[in-house]
């Protein structure tokens, strides 16, 4: 974006943060830094076909609570998809065992269509697309998988159904392994 668009853009419509309601960003960098990251691999709900599932933070934050409410419902804020990423990036940075995802390929978990429709973007998508960015790995939106590893982003791991269901689907078309990859876990 031009520096002067996004002059005009600040000016008429700027950004306030959800939680301290600061002037600047939708979660300033104060703000962000209060989400504990997890240091530590969540183990999924069993039975699984996942090798693993990195959990960036818990949802009982109340920075991290807000991010995805504002994120997830009105007023649908899908800057936040980046704060997000970032959460995941710091959690993958502070596992100890130096894990690396080099040559894996990066996709979302799929979205009800009413969802999407209602939010104007698709919001697992995104934040997927902002996690390939940030660790420069490929983003996929397909089943051509066969001996990839993959990484499955998904926002809020509840029950781990639906992220289920799609790791099923990527083992099916021949991923090797797939591993979950979530801002918060409720
Ligand atoms: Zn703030």
């Amino acid at each position: 974006m031009g520096m002067l668009w996004k002059f005009v853009l600040d000016v008429f419509f700027p950004k306030f943060c959800i939680r301290c309601h600061g002037e600047g960003s939708h979660l300033c960098e104060d703000c962000l830094s209060t989400i504990p990251i997890n240091s530590w691999l969540y183990p999924p709900a069993q039975p699984t076909c996942l090798a693993g599932l990195l959990c960036a933070s818990p949802y009982q934050n109340r920075a991290m609570e807000r991010a995805v409410s504002n994120f997830l419902n009105p007023p649908y804020l899908k800057d936040l998809s980046l704060q997000l990423a970032f959460c995941i990036v710091s959690h993958i940075a502070s596992l100890h065992n130096e894990m690396s995802f080099e040559n894996f390929l990066v996709t979302a978990v799929s979205e009800p269509e009413k969802e999407a429709k209602r939010r104007g973007f698709r919001a697992s998508r995104l934040l997927a697309k902002e996690l390939a960015t940030a660790l420069k790995l490929p983003l996929i939106n397909n089943n051509e998988v066969r001996g990839k590893n993959i990484l499955l982003v998904d926002i809020v791991y509840t029950d781990g159904v639906s992220m289920e269901q799609k790791a099923q689907d990527l083992k099916q078309a021949g991923a090797r392994e797939v591993w979950g990859a979530i801002a918060c876990r409720k």
